[in-house]
């Protein structure tokens, strides 16, 4: 994304003109972006050979999911919803990981059916369950076993998965029991060591701890795994620029594969997605107050969540840059009746007029997978530029689709 005289474009495209074309608000993704992002990945990693699964839930779109598939990837699934999208996007299920800590007993039948590469079990009960169920059809079921390391990942709270404190995985001594109780299973066959601590991580260290843990728990149970998971969770620039350090991570990870030989999965979605998307949206009215100029958009936090759910700040961006800068505060808000809903806070941000464009940036991932039709608000048409071309990839939806 770059401006052009004064005009933002994405690819060759201005977001002026995608705004007149398609409506706001609307997502819209670069095809450019995203295969840059799944080279460098591979890149990053590319002596270790990793099976590179996208984590489905950071952009559910089944479009965009097969040009992702085009790639090579498979894919990280945490429902049976997500289960099914990726096979529609044409995703080998020998490339299928399930995670995550409630399956449910239909949605482990409908995995042991797809025969997925891995089920990641997270608890005693769950292991036991797959058991039962892969028994009862009399077929062999490869899972793997989540490792809850307790290692803190120095993220936000909310996306922090790898403390004892959270609940997924199993501590250490859990997991070398179930290992035991895979051995003994006629109908269970382990295959996998999974982790993840968390998301947005953009300091490796909490990584090299998570490998000390895993491979202390390795040592201890004496089992061989084919397949070693270590999740996603890389983090990218929102409103700085940090940046994870992926080649200290890649040197510990071949350091620590070095004693055991297995091949190594990872669940990458935001930093395949999170800086591919952007949400144009149009200023509905500007509202002056006595402290500040409410900006309200035809974009709220039912479009874009993390802002009200996380606390956290995209960079925002004017469509076309023509203005002196203001001196006044700019509260950026949605229409919705909670004051959650509210996108930023601008200062010295250009003057700003009502019917202007606003983009906020980096909403590839968990932006439109976590909107819901809150207030019965339809959700946005969702673009894919490729190029000068433009791809509606969802439309928007009616209001009949939802009354
Ligand atoms: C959410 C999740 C991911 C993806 O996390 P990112 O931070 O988007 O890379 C990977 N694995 C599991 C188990 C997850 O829950």
């Amino acid at each position: 994304m770059k401006y052009i005289n004064k005009n933002l474009t994405i690819e060759k495209i201005s977001v002026e003109a995608i705004s007149k074309r398609f409506g706001t608000p609307a997502y819209c993704y670069s095809y450019d972006q995203l295969r840059k992002n799944i080279t460098n990945f591979k890149k990053n990693f590319s002596s270790l050979s990793p099976l590179i699964c996208f984590a489905i839930k950071s952009n559910t779109n089944l479009n965009l999911i097969k040009e992702i598939k085009k790639f090579g990837l498979g894919a990280d699934v945490v429902s049976m919803g997500e289960l099914m999208l990726a096979i529609k996007a044409g995703i080998n299920p020998k490339k299928i990981v399930f995670s995550g800590v409630g399956k449910t007993s239909a949605e482990i039948s409908y995995a042991i059916n797809k025969k997925i590469l891995l089920i990641n079990a997270e608890s005693q009960s769950e292991i036991k369950e797959i058991n039962r169920i892969a028994k009862l059809k009399n077929k062999k079921v490869q899972v793997g076993i989540r490792l809850n390391p307790n290692t803190d990942a120095k993220t936000l709270n909310q996306i922090s998965t790898g403390r004892k404190e959270n609940k997924f995985g199993v501590n250490s001594k859990t997991f070398l029991e179930l290992v035991n109780y895979c051995k003994n299973s006629n109908n269970i066959i382990l295959k996998c060591l999974s982790v993840h601590i968390g998301s947005q991580i953009l300091d490796y260290k909490p990584y090299v701890k998570m490998l000390k843990a895993i491979n202390k728990t390795i040592n201890r149970a004496n089992f061989k795994f084919e397949f070693i998971d270590l999740g996603g969770g890389m983090g990218i620039s929102y409103n700085n620029n940090k940046k994870l350090n992926y080649k200290k991570y890649n040197i510990a990870i071949k350091k620590f594969i070095k004693n055991h030989k297995s091949k190594i999965i990872f669940e990458p979605g935001r930093s395949i997605v999170g800086n591919i998307g952007i949400l144009i949206s149009k200023i509905i009215y500007i509202k002056k107050s006595e402290k500040k100029n409410f900006v309200i958009l035809d974009a709220a936090m039912n479009d874009l969540m993390r802002p009200a759910l996380y606390g956290a700040i995209h960079k925002t961006l004017p469509s076309i840059k023509n203005r002196k800068i203001s001196k006044k505060t700019y509260e950026l808000v949605g229409p919705i009746c909670e004051s959650t809903d509210k996108f930023s806070t601008l200062q010295k941000f250009q003057n700003l007029k009502e019917k202007d464009i606003i983009v906020i940036c980096d909403v590839g991932a968990y932006g439109m997978s976590l909107s819901s039709n809150y207030n019965v608000r339809p959700k946005p048409i969702e673009l894919l530029i490729k190029g000068s071309k433009i791809k509606v990839i969802k439309k928007r939806q009616n209001h009949s689709d939802l009354i």
